[in-house]
């Protein structure tokens, strides 16, 4: 069991990270009522399956209009409780759950429907195979704060329409969005025992890996990643692990100056750079280096930081002091070890505590910090490459592997770039958005993590995957069974020619030596 958690005592708070207000205390639940709500979500589970794909749907698409109708008030709670923006709470938060709700109701009756298996090996002939995907039973979602309403609605919402039960673990910093999240799904009409919430913090998350749940979605940074997945292992608890990433952009020396570095600087500085699909390297061709880093330090400069909620705001605050300090530490060993700040580099403390000015770096290093760990805050650093072979080789030396994108005019060869990086996601010529297509996989490899959560995909993890194999002819025993023999020897090798044999000659001798087995006689 995972034990080197300190836990909060007793009760977490919700602050708003622009003003420092505090906006809620809760208790946090106990190991007890953790294994309670995966006792509870057990005995519910059976009947919201029972219920059929078709109602569950329905309700689906009753959460979906709910939140059509609140999607303003809900972005506010967003930024009052996570800082961002408002409208990119209502982009990256509100509209992504919602077309998602919208994939899940085009998609999950067609991809849950029982599947033929047709096969040709001809001595299974008799055999009608059948695909199912069952429902696992409880999921438990643990979920972090940089994203507390798409990440934990878009996996609720695969788990619940797959026929499961949920319990769900929000980040200690974001318990307000999550209880909302789940109010909206009762409200729709999921029984409050098929979804949960626990309120607390890692000692709670904890708790919900060692309850009886049947599989785990947990989306956090790698270090509890790691963590969770020796526990996981212990009792093969299937996991799908959402990581953290240390994204590179390549800038192509076709590419065009204006758009990447418009590209670069809302990729680095969209949440304050606290997602985990953030522009984190950017490596830019030598004969664009200049024009292009200036660019962005020109752009970066323009942005307006402050309170999420003023509509006039492009940045808003970090969440915390402490990822703040994080930030400041990466910069400033990038600073010791020879980096150059284009511009920002500072805190923002006029406008208050957990504000950070976005900083544009040169002359970094893959000796530095700011190249190798996820720093989740708003820095961009930028280093020339010479051949894109080199830009290849920069992109893949990391322990991380999220995504990544190619900027080029040239499409086809910003493609073939993309094939040789490794990573979940490339995009060519944008870099975040593909959080938005619901259609499309999100996952990473590499320290990035494991399994996929969005589209199809991340439909097929909330289903176990049962093979039904039905045999047309009860009344008779089947002609590999026992008995052998010299004979049925022969046949077989014959069965096997007439199956393999590259010969139209050597299949038919084949087919006249096996033929006898269906009347074999001595079977037991
Ligand atoms: P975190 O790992 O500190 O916490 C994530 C969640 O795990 C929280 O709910 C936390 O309470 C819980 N937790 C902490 N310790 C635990 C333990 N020992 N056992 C079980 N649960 C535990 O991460 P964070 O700071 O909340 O989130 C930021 C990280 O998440 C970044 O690294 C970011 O890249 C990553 N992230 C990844 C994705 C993705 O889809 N790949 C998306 C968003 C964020």
């Amino acid at each position: 069991m995972a034990t080197d958690f300190k836990p909060a005592i007793g009760k977490i708070t919700s602050v708003n990270p622009a003003t420092g207000e505090v906006l809620r205390e809760f208790m946090l639940a106990t190991k007890t009522e953790v294994f309670a709500a995966v006792d509870r979500a057990h005995a519910a589970q059976p009947a919201w399956h029972g219920l059929g794909v078709r109602q569950r749907i329905n309700v689906l698409d009753e959460f979906r209009q709910l939140l059509h109708q609140r999607k303003s008030e809900i972005a506010r709670l967003i930024t009052r409780e996570a800082g961002k923006p408002q409208v990119e709470a209502l982009l990256t938060e509100v509209l992504v759950v919602l077309d998602a709700a919208r994939f899940y109701l085009e998609n999950s009756y067609a991809f849950l429907r029982d599947q033929n298996v047709p096969h040709r090996n001809l001595v299974m002939k008799a055999k009608s195979g059948l695909l199912t995907r069952e429902p696992y039973g409880v999921i438990g979602i643990i979920s972090p704060w940089n994203y507390p309403f798409s990440i934990p609605a878009t996996e609720t919402l695969a788990a619940l329409v797959a026929g499961n039960a949920v319990v769900l673990k929000p980040s200690e910093l974001t318990s307000l969005t999550a209880l909302e999240l789940a109010a909206l799904l009762w409200k729709a009409g999921v029984p409050r025992d098929v979804l949960q919430v626990v309120i607390g913090d890692g000692s709670t998350g904890i708790a919900l890996v060692n309850a009886s749940i049947d599989k785990l979605v947990f989306t956090g940074s790698v270090a509890t990643g790691r963590r969770i997945a020796q526990t996981a292992a212990a009792r093969l608890l299937p996991v799908v692990l959402e990581l953290g990433g240390k994204d590179p952009m390549l800038v192509l020396d076709d590419a065009d100056i204006d758009v990447a570095s418009s590209g670069a600087v809302w990729a680095a500085f969209m949440n304050a750079g606290q997602a985990c699909l953030s522009v984190e390297r950017c490596y830019v061709h030598r004969s664009l280096y200049q024009p292009f880093s200036e660019a962005c330090a020109r752009k970066a400069a323009q942005l307006r930081v402050g309170n999420g909620m003023d509509p006039e705001i492009d940045v808003g605050p970090l969440i915390n002091e402490r990822q703040l300090r994080n930030v400041e530490a990466h910069v400033e060993d990038a600073r010791v070890h020879g980096a150059r700040v284009l511009t920002g580099g500072v805190r923002r403390s006029d406008l208050g505590q957990n504000f950070y000015a976005p900083t544009v770096l040169a002359e970094v290093t893959h000796e530095m910090h700011i190249m190798r760990e996820e720093t989740f805050g708003p820095v961009l650093p930028i280093m020339p490459f010479e051949t894109d072979n080199r830009a290849v080789r920069l992109a893949n030396d990391s322990d991380y592997g999220l995504a990544a994108s190619v900027w080029t005019r040239d499409r086809a060869r910003g493609e073939a770039l993309a094939r040789r990086i490794h990573a979940g996601t490339v995009m060519v010529n944008d870099a975040v958005s593909c959080f938005g297509v619901s259609e499309a996989p999100h996952g990473g490899v590499k320290s990035s993590g494991i399994g996929r959560t969005h589209g199809i995909f991340g439909l097929e993890e909330m289903v176990r995957i049962k093979y039904l194999d039905s045999d047309r002819m009860p009344g008779m025993k089947r002609v590999w069974w026992y008995g052998y023999g010299e004979s049925f020897t022969r046949q077989m090798e014959g069965f096997v020619d007439l199956m393999f044999a590259r010969s139209w000659g050597k299949q038919l001798r084949g087919a006249l030596r096996s033929a006898g087995v269906l009347k074999r006689k001595g079977k037991i």
